[in-house]
């Protein structure tokens, strides 16, 4: 709980239309996307980076958790207020500063929304490729706190590719800047690296300068549906080994598939078991070629129906399913634990056949779908009143059979809250110890969204619906 004078302190920074205390404020932003909620104790709502630094230099003076928040849409519960203290939402600091085309970058505040920028970007022939599949809702400045990647990173790479630069404010308050305005600099360590990614724990982003690359001329898009899985993904490897790297290469299973055909009330799949949605773009000749190649290796993999969307609406409404089906799933039962795991291209059937053994052994509905092109699979464990320790005992099993693999048990929602626990599984202790030291180095009174990433003394928390 906050002090009256700690809230009069805040009030005087942000002004108190901004300064939210109220249980019904609070509660809105006590959760994220995981469903696991904590209310913190007040929210601010600043318009500066000078205020963000005020913020956090009372934080440290009377110690009490500060959070950031972007639009709470994180799989992780990365901006749950899991130990109370003030949450710092960036709704007022959504500007796109300016996009500058000769010098290919954007500069944005923080909480501008990722298909605003998108948009934004486009309407002057550019491109800012990073697209979760939440991009008409999550911001820019949650995307570079989770390094976020998405539909089109298998060819484009993910948020950290295309962040040249930072204005930080640190976890002790100072404003600092890390990187550059130009597409290329060395200059002394990489902080820019260092806070992308950092989970909102090591420092506040209040302004980001982004890479931007020309707009390809020409997009094409199939949807393949197959009889089984494994016709779906045999199609990978004849994709790679052609040559061909896909814009977007997205695997959906019998039960994603349908979830999501009954969410928008559209029959797509014609009681198929599963669905590849591919992209390709380039010059309007390489991107055709590409597409009819793909549809070949689709057809020789024993696909029985192909739609080809090369119209934008045509393209919106494929996406549009792919995009629903993270809250489709809830209509398959109330509880879901969402991974995120990654595992090398060549292990991408080996790991959905041990989730579906792991399924079976534990008799519960695991539903997959995701970036298959670089190997980043969402699997859903999806459980009842009653099956929450066996899902949780299923998802141990399937981090650990992706370590195994050598792949990684987060490939773009972080660690959080939700998979603090597994975190050594992957990295080890030793490299734990050297990140903590770095947190330690700049936060060293704990304030800036504390309780994540690390398993503090307690156990992890997982998602408590
Ligand atoms: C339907 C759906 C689909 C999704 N699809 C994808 C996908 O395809 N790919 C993908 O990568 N993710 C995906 N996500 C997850 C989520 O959208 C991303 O993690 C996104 O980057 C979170 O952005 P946000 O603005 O909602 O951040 P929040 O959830 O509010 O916060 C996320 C983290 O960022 C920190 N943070 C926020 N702003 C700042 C800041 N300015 N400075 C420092 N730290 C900050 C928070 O403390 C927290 O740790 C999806 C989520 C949903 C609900």
């Amino acid at each position: 709980m906050l002090d009256p004078s700690i809230l009069k302190e805040l009030r005087t920074i942000v002004g108190s239309d901004h300064l939210f205390t109220s249980p019904e404020e609070l509660a809105v932003y006590s959760y994220d996307a995981t469903r696991v909620s904590s209310l913190p104790w007040a929210v601010a709502r600043p318009a500066t980076a000078l205020e963000v630094s005020r913020i956090v230099q009372l934080a440290n003076k009377h110690r009490f958790p500060v959070i950031p928040r972007g639009a709470g849409t994180g799989m992780s519960g990365g901006s749950v207020p899991a130990k109370g203290g003030v949450v710092l939402s960036f709704e007022r600091m959504d500007l796109i500063l300016d996009i500058d085309v000769l010098n290919r970058i954007a500069i944005v505040q923080p909480g501008v929304i990722t298909g605003d920028l998108h948009a934004a970007v486009e309407a002057k022939g550019l491109f800012y490729p990073p697209d979760p599949a939440s991009s008409g809702f999550c911001t820019i400045g949650g995307n570079v706190a989770e390094c976020a990647g998405g539909l089109r990173a298998v060819k484009y790479g993910v948020t950290r590719d295309y962040v040249l630069g930072l204005e930080v404010v640190l976890p002790t308050g100072e404003i600092i800047r890390t990187g550059s305005r130009t597409h290329k600099s060395v200059a002394g360590y990489d902080l820019t690296r260092l806070i992308v990614g950092s989970e909102g724990t090591l420092g506040i982003a209040t302004e980001i300068v982004l890479r931007l690359i020309p707009a390809p001329e020409s997009i094409r898009t199939l949807a393949a549906f197959f009889l089984d899985a494994g016709g779906a993904l045999a199609v990978l490897p004849m994709i790679t080994t052609a040559g061909i790297l896909p814009r977007a290469l997205e695997f959906v299973d019998q039960g994603a598939l349908r979830a999501a055909e009954q969410h928008l009330g559209w029959e797509l799949s014609d009681g198929t078991a599963a669905m590849l949605l591919i992209e390709t773009d380039g010059s309007m000749t390489s991107a055709r070629a590409e597409i009819t190649r793909t549809e070949e290796f689709c057809a020789a993999a024993g696909a029985v129906k192909v739609v080809r969307a090369d119209e934008p609406g045509e393209r919106d409404r494929l996406w549009k399913l792919r995009r629903s089906i993270s809250p489709a799933l809830y209509a398959l039962k109330p509880g879901k634990l969402n991974e995120d795991i990654v595992v090398p291209l060549s292990r991408i059937a080996d790991i959905l056949g041990e989730i579906n053994s792991i399924a079976k052994k534990h008799d519960l509905l695991i539903v997959n779908f995701g970036h298959a092109g670089d190997g980043n699979i969402h699997v859903n464990v999806m459980y009842d009143d009653g099956e929450r320790t066996r899902a949780e005992s299923a998802v141990s099993a399937i981090l650990t059979a992706v370590v195994r693999m050598q792949g990684s048990i987060s490939g773009e929602h972080g660690i959080g809250l939700s998979k603090a626990q597994y975190l050594p599984l992957e990295t080890g202790d030793e490299a734990i110890t050297v990140m903590k030291k770095i947190k330690q180095a700049l936060d060293p009174n704990n304030i800036m969204n504390p309780g994540k990433i690390f398993l503090s003394a307690e156990r992890g928390v997982r998602s408590a619906e």
